[in-house]
């Protein structure tokens, strides 16, 4: 069985050589994305890994078949990069990863830590030996409401961390969950935007949560909202934050995802004009705290993404089917 592996980072390969002979398959690492004008590299092998930048498309998905790949498996969570309805419609087998959601979920809480205590701020002043506390004063979790949008592996668990710190917690999701409701209250959508004071998202980027968070819904918010998303950038309207955060109708931004960011994050960039200028304008501000879409990134989940892969496209060949399978 062969599989190759694209965008593969230095600290993916020991786990691919650990899994390769775990699994007994023949693995090739490549560092570059799949991409239309690389595509006859798969010539010969069963199962694809990629990452986020690889858009697999109905085009990529017909020439892979064409090839004879069986199957492409993301080692990412969200799947919003792979048209799953035409891999289904020509047999083309798709899985993603499962990875803890713990390390989501710890770094969505110290976001919205960070947001309440003003840290980016006061990070900036020691770094210039400025020690004064003038405008870093912050507000106490326990006071306030914490609304979660997505109470799937990710919400459920920053739920329950949450929980902890004895700030009321309010829960929408189509589907509820009884685990949410030891910790939450679940309500409708239109509660959460209007009455919480940290609002938290954790939906897959689908067609219906595309701008989820739009100008509508962040004006129904509180004054000073802190908004946090560590899941897709899509789900949030990049000019109406711009716009909330300028009329200080938004408190505190927590990104660790941004729309616009393929290409740019988990590159080196320092040498380079940054294309995005909405996500360069935000970037300065002093409430505004972004990061390169690394809220996943432990060992703890990078060697399950990799574990995850390998063993769908083993489970797809051998079995016909995998625990991830979409
Ligand atoms: P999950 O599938 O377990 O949960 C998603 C939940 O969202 C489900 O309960 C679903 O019912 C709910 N949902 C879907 N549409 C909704 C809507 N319109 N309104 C409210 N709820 C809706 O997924 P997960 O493992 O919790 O991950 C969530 C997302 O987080 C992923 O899709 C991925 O995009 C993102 N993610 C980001 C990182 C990162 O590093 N920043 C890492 C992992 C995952």
């Amino acid at each position: 069985m062969k599989i190759i592996a694209f965008e593969v980072r230095d600290d993916e390969k020991e786990y691919f050589k650990k899994y390769e002979s775990q699994y007994q398959c023949e693995i090739t690492c490549v560092p570059y994305a799949l991409t239309q004008d690389n595509l006859s590299i798969v010539n010969g092998y069963d199962g694809v890994s990629i990452l986020g930048r690889c858009c697999i498309t109905a085009d990529v998905e017909d020439r892979l078949k064409e090839l004879g790949v069986k199957c492409c498996v993301t080692r990412t969570v969200g799947y919003n990069h792979i048209d799953v309805n035409h891999a289904h419609e020509i047999d083309l087998k798709i899985a993603n990863s499962n990875y803890p959601p713990t390390g989501v979920a710890d770094y969505t809480v110290m976001l919205i830590l960070m947001s309440l205590r003003h840290y980016k701020q006061a990070m900036w002043r020691g770094n210039v030996n400025d020690y004064s506390l003038n405008g870093l004063q912050g507000r106490e979790l326990h006071e306030l409401t914490v609304g979660v949008i997505g109470t799937g592996k990710i919400g459920q668990c920053v739920i329950k961390n949450l929980s902890g710190f004895g700030c009321k917690i309010l829960a929408y999701d189509m589907y509820q969950n009884d685990i949410v409701k030891k910790y939450a209250e679940y309500t409708d959508l239109d509660t959460i935007i209007s009455s919480c004071d940290v609002i938290s998202l954790h939906t897959p980027l689908l067609e219906s949560t595309y701008h989820l968070i739009d100008k509508e819904k962040i004006t129904n918010m509180k004054d000073g909202v802190i908004l946090v998303n560590c899941a897709r950038g899509e789900l949030m309207d990049i000019d109406s934050l711009i716009e909330g955060i300028e009329l200080k109708k938004i408190g505190a931004l927590a990104l660790d995802v941004i729309e616009g960011e393929d290409g740019i994050y988990h590159e080196d960039k320092r040498s380079d004009i940054i294309s995005n200028q909405k996500m360069a304008y935000l970037r300065q501000f002093p409430n505004v705290i972004m990061t390169q879409h690394m809220a996943f990134y432990t060992d703890i989940a990078v060697e399950s993404m990799v574990k995850c892969s390998v063993e769908a496209v083993h489970d797809f060949i051998k079995k016909g089917t995998c625990e991830t399978s979409i």
